[in-house]
């Protein structure tokens, strides 16, 4: 069986946390700050906080954003339903922007356009979360202007994305946003078990999200509200949560951070391999905009029109057949049940179901080998065939 994503442990990673095992703190230890330090330091960024998903951290963040019931969050149609499942968490209503044909990743045209059309009927969103889709950056600088422009917070939801970077700026860096969100699931590049982090410049911010990752409380003597009763006191200023990461899940982090970038050089190598294998194919390969990096935590092709006739759905079965693993990234968030019961319905983002209609993610991992892929090519070329 060749899976689509497979995590890598190394011995390293095992000694880290057994390491932690052995010490006396498994959680609420130095281990955690340790790792929002080296990965705010690794991507340029004044401030990381650690979390146990990145669904919990999008959920503080839009907290922390101001995201309240009156308001509504755009995100696209094509990314896993936690983008848009943060607003709901809030109370705040959902709406989506469609994608780039090319790059698949929100389209900036289309955003704009919406925006005009939302000033003017008095519903500009709070908060948008363009998702790096598959590891390619989206086009943060011209979704930062609009943001300056029509007055919204940008929320990058970079789960595909550590290790990437556009224009020379890392992905995390928050140049072009107020905050961006990384995940630790194991099919993402770098793991923890489960784990996510907020990154961010803004002090304020910081703090509001540090507080609720453990149930709203506060022990800095600055932010109390009474008087302190003793050296036992804390206060607890607003409901808050326990997303908090553990120290185990930090140093496995702290170990797998250490390959990142070699992670990523390996996985676009591959990438670039699959390109060359599969160019006479009439498929679309991913297309990567000038000036980006991506993390490449997924290969995606798209059938085009072909001689045999051939859908989406041979092509999966033809591969599944041959234990490869191949699934859909993504089917679109608004036509989820959940969101057809909001209102959503069929053709209202033209571009993300067309893509959904002809997308198939092809395995890619760095222990994927040559032969592997191989494998997979030569199932794709027979399938369309
Ligand atoms: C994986 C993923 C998430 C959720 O990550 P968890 O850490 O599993 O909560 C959110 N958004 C996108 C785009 C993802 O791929």
């Amino acid at each position: 069986m060749i899976p689509y994503g497979h995590h890598q442990i190394t011995e390293a990673d095992i000694d880290a946390v057994v390491a932690i095992l052995r010490s006396d703190c498994l959680t609420q230890g130095p281990t955690v700050p340790r790792f929002e330090c080296a990965v705010a330091a690794c991507c340029g960024a004044r401030h990381a906080i650690a979390v146990n998903s990145a669904t919990s951290a999008l959920h503080l963040a839009c907290l922390g954003l101001g995201l309240g019931p009156d308001d509504v969050l755009w995100t696209v149609p094509n990314t896993f339903v936690a983008s848009a499942n943060c607003a709901r968490y809030c109370g705040a209503g959902v709406d989506f922007v469609d994608i780039d044909a090319d790059t698949w990743n929100m389209d900036v045209h289309a955003l704009r356009a919406k925006l005009v059309a939302a000033r003017r009927d008095g519903q500009l969103p709070t908060v948008v979360v363009p998702v790096h889709f598959g590891g390619q950056p989206t086009d943060q600088e011209e979704i930062w202007d609009l943001a300056r422009q029509f007055g919204f917070k940008v929320l990058e939801d970079a789960s595909h994305s550590i290790g990437a970077s556009r224009n020379g700026e890392r992905v995390g860096s928050c140049r072009w946003s107020d905050a961006v969100v990384f995940s630790f699931h194991p099919v993402k590049t770098i793991t923890t078990g489960e784990g996510g982090m907020v990154m961010t410049n803004d002090e304020e911010l910081a703090w509001r999200v540090a507080t609720l990752r453990s149930h709203g409380i506060t022990r800095d003597a600055v932010r109390m509200q009474c008087p302190p009763e003793g050296p036992w006191h804390y206060e607890q200023l607003e409901l808050g949560y326990n997303y908090r990461m553990t120290d185990l899940a930090a140093a496995l982090g702290l170990s797998q951070l250490e390959r990142l970038d070699e992670r990523v050089a390996c996985r676009n190598a591959l990438a670039r391999r699959y390109d060359g294998l599969l160019s006479a194919l009439p498929v679309a390969l991913p297309s990567i905009r000038r000036g980006n990096t991506s993390a490449f935590h997924l290969y995606v092709i798209r059938l085009r029109p072909n001689a045999a006739q051939r859908t989406q759905r041979d092509v999966f079965e033809a591969l599944r057949h041959r234990d490869i693993g191949t699934t859909l990234h993504y089917r679109p968030v608004h036509l989820q049940p959940y969101y057809r019961k909001l209102g959503f319905t069929p053709g209202m983002y033209s571009q993300a179901e067309a893509y959904a209609r002809e997308a198939i993610t092809l395995p890619l991992y760095p222990a994927l080998t040559e032969s592997d892929q191989d494998t997979v090519v030569e199932a794709v070329r027979e399938a369309l065939a």
